[in-house]
């Protein structure tokens, strides 16, 4: 399969000189680079500018690599393949459990890496059917939408959403940190005929809530602005 944009690769590594080693190694393949030398600056830079794999080395200063895991895993789907010291099963598989796609074991010849690399990139290509437009997939914080199908995933899980929590959440995403009236919001979602009672919006926000929200109680993402409506953030 090839695509007219270079697949994009975050290096997560300390060590200055294997992290130019390996750029080296997948610049000469064809990827974009990107290195990354500690968890936070990792995470930062994935947020930015969104990788299509992650290469995470777990031995890192600032914060642990796992910690870089379960972090990247709940923000979104990225393929990451972690390094792990050659005796250090536990990390394996509490890295697998975290979600992590696959390991390379210190020390790994470049060869090995290009081919895990370029295999766990070839998984996600074929996953994903060619004809899929761009503009039919809206993502903010933890949700991520398939328009055109009609599917929904979490922090990576499929969540059902009845059809006008989905309009609703679709509505929030592209409109993403703008505050949206609830009248605004009535008339997007139910039509400008709508005269029924407004605590259907509220109700329906509720139903989001309790899908998308670690603590529906506090949202993070579906906020109310007192008042006026609600707005959505992937703060
Ligand atoms: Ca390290």
């Amino acid at each position: 399969m090839t695509t007219d944009r270079a697949r994009r690769v975050l290096i997560v590594e300390d060590e200055t000189s294997l992290a130019d080693s390996i750029r080296y190694n997948l610049e000469r393949e064809g990827y974009a680079v990107d290195v990354a030398y500690d968890g936070r600056d990792a995470l930062r830079r994935a947020r930015l500018e969104p990788p299509d794999l992650v290469l995470l080395d777990l031995m890192l200063p600032e914060m642990a690599g796992l910690d870089v895991c379960r972090t990247l895993r709940a923000e979104s789907n990225v393929p990451i393949i972690m390094v792990t010291a050659k005796d250090a099963e536990a990390d394996k598989v509490a890295g697998l459990e975290l979600g992590a796609d696959d390991y390379v074991t210190k020390p790994f010849s470049m060869r090995e890496l290009v081919a895990r690399v370029s295999a766990n990139l070839r998984r996600v290509a074929t996953a994903v059917p060619a004809q899929e437009q761009p503009e039919d997939i809206l993502e903010g914080g933890p949700v991520r939408l398939d328009v055109s199908r009609h599917e929904a995933t979490v922090r990576g899980q499929p969540v059902d959403f009845r059809p006008k929590e989905f309009e609703l959440i679709s509505t929030f995403l592209r409109r993403m940190g703008r505050l949206l009236t609830r009248e605004f919001l009535i008339e997007e979602v139910w039509g400008p005929g709508y005269y029924g009672d407004m605590k259907t919006l509220d109700v329906h926000i509720r139903r989001i809530r309790t899908k998308i929200e670690e603590d529906p109680h506090r949202p993070v993402h579906l906020v109310t602005v007192r008042g006026l409506g609600y707005k959505y953030t992937d703060e």
